[in-house]
């Protein structure tokens, strides 16, 4: 199980890790899109933690959901996704979240952002690392969320690596054809960063 502060500390350290990478974010849309993805994501984790940190004893629910409206108000195309997807995670109730919770939450947030977005593993978006994540969370469903959790981490980074020898099919990448080969998708690492800031917070 996880609980609410489990959830706030997970989200601190996203946060920690996106403002840290933030420039190898900016690279990598910049060289596959237009380079505000790093900015976006910053800018939103930015204007979350403040508003977890001011929750008293909260759900797992309610820090998702204030991850869901930072999001939602951030532009790009990414943003809205994103806050889409944290959405189905915002809509857990209780005060703690198992592992079987998790994966089903996740995997609707999924769903949800590949019928607006329209992408499949293989077209170099966020998708690559989302399916392998929800992949490993339904397989890992009777284990402890932590193990659920790093399992999750190492598929959506595997997932990430293997957006470099991609094309891009959706998104501003798909613009840039064979110049985005040998660049990961920003998107798809975002995810994994997302996942492994998990390790120790829960
Ligand atoms: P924009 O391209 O509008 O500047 P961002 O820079 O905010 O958007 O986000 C770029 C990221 O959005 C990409 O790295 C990719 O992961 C993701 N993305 C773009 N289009 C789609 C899509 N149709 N479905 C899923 N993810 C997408
Ligand atoms: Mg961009």
């Amino acid at each position: 199980m996880v609980t609410g502060a489990q959830t706030a500390a997970w989200v601190s350290r996203f946060r920690d890790r996106v403002h840290d990478g933030v420039d190898q974010l900016t690279a990598l849309d910049r060289a596959t899109g237009d380079g505000d993805f790093g900015q976006n994501l910053d800018d939103a984790l930015s204007r979350a933690v403040p508003v977890v940190d001011a929750l008293t004893d909260p759900t797992p629910g309610e820090v998702f959901a204030a991850l869901t409206d930072a999001f939602l108000d951030t532009g790009g195309t990414s943003g809205p996704l994103f806050g889409l997807w944290f959405g189905h995670l915002a809509k857990a109730a209780g005060p703690r979240l198992s592992a079987a919770e998790l994966a089903a939450a996740v995997q609707a947030g999924t769903a949800a952002v590949q019928r607006l977005g329209g992408a499949e593993v293989g077209h170099k978006t966020m998708v690559d690392a989302l399916v392998p994540a929800t992949d490993a969370l339904q397989a890992s469903n009777d284990a402890s969320v932590s193990t659920a959790l790093s399992a999750a981490a190492r598929a959506a980074q595997v997932g990430t690596d293997a957006t470099a020898d991609l094309v891009a099919a959706r998104g501003r990448a798909s613009y840039v054809g064979e110049r985005a080969i040998g660049v990961v998708d920003p998107g798809a690492l975002a995810v994994a960063w997302f996942f492994g800031a998990a390790e120790g917070a829960a």
